[in-house]
């Protein structure tokens, strides 16, 4: 078998599937899926926190200052969802032990589907016994700190595009042959893009992520019960619009429909969609990272850092720093949105 004759085997049987079970299928297929097969970073595509140590040290102290600023909680969740290799959370971690009293109080508790990165997760970051979960419900009952960067792009999302006055054709993915091809299915209405009729025309492709929601009333329930903080890192924008889905093979943008579980898809995250999920009890900040970094003070930690380096090393320094801040780069692409509880000071960072 291949990943290839299961999707067709699917097709065969229910017809031509959605974009999110293809995405599903071809990410986390449990004998062929991309996250459940390989250790992707690096090889495939790099992420803010394989860039810089600087990425995650800034957001440890950002959780480690909401963790005072609501009276320290004694005992509390650090979470992450999808950790990759546990870089983010090393480097939370410690820049974290200059706050006395952040990681004896902290359970390290790592949303991971992944065998291949549990393991790296694992020999990285053994001196905290993470404790690994497979689902957001099984997030624990208590104060909640959690970061999430580049999760929310790697779950499925469907496609529709906009017919006439109300309706909507969803994308899908059907056989030609022995090729996948997409179609169009027929016109119906949409409860859950009402919102988008109204900044939408004829032909206009819209993006829903049926799984965040689910995820962020998880995370923001136990932000507004039990307090915490929450910041989600990713590319997007607030109601995103148009197909955004897109697949890397070793850095390279590749076919969506070839590579079959051998390139990673990522979709944008709609960060409107993310914030309307979450509990009214919270209030939700969105910052672009490249603001959110400097706010917390990335060049006077970058120009520490420089003091120690020289020739290409400084260069890449230097470079990576550029890389997450630059408008022109990760800085403007990326957003951050920080989750706190109501009434509660803001996070570090995400102030204004
Ligand atoms: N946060 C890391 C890795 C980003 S890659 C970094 O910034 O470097 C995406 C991560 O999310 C991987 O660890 C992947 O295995 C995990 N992941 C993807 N889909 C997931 C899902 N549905 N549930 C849990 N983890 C998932």
């Amino acid at each position: 078998m291949s990943l290839a004759q299961v999707i067709a085997e699917r097709i065969a049987q229910d017809g031509p599937i959605t974009v999110a079970d293809f995405m599903a299928l071809c990410l986390q297929h449990p004998e062929y899926g991309y996250y459940i097969t390989r250790d992707p970073l690096g090889a495939d595509f790099i992420t803010a926190p394989e860039i810089s140590q600087m990425f995650g040290e800034l957001i440890g102290l950002s959780l480690a200052q909401a963790w005072l600023d609501q009276g320290a909680p004694s005992r509390f969740t650090l979470a992450e969802l999808g950790p990759g290799r546990g870089t983010l959370m090393a480097d939370m971690l410690r820049a974290a032990e200059r706050v006395p009293g952040f990681i004896e109080a902290a359970d390290v508790v790592l949303l991971e589907t992944s065998p291949a990165l549990r393991q790296v997760q694992k020999a990285r970051l053994a001196p905290v016994m993470p404790k690994w979960i497979d689902r957001a419900d099984a997030l624990p009952d208590q104060p909640l700190f959690v970061v999430a960067n580049e999760f929310f792009d790697a779950l499925p999302i469907r496609q529709f595009q906009r017919q006439g006055e109300t309706l909507w054709s969803e994308r899908r993915i059907g056989l030609q042959g022995d090729n996948l091809q997409i179609g169009l299915a027929g016109a119906a209405p949409v409860e859950a893009l009402a919102h988008r009729l109204e900044d939408t025309r004829e032909g206009d492709l819209v993006e829903i992520c049926p799984s965040a929601p689910a995820v962020l009333a998880q995370v923001s329930a136990r932000v507004a019960e039990f307090r915490g903080a929450a910041l989600i890192i990713d590319y997007g924008d607030w109601r995103s619009l148009g197909d955004t889905l897109q697949a890397l093979r070793r850095g390279k943008s590749v076919e969506v429909l070839s590579h079959l579980g051998k390139a990673d898809l990522t979709a944008h995250v709609d960060f409107e969609a993310l914030a309307a999920a979450a509990s009214p009890n919270v209030h939700s900040k969105l910052t672009p990272q490249g603001v959110f970094l400097e706010r917390l003070g990335i060049t006077a930690r970058a120009e520490r850092l420089a003091k120690n380096l020289s020739g290409s090393a400084l260069e890449a320094h230097i470079a990576a720093h550029r890389r997450l801040t630059s408008p022109l780069e990760m800085g403007n692409l990326f957003k951050v949105l920080g989750i706190v509880p109501r009434g509660a000071l803001p996070l570090a960072g995400l102030e204004l």
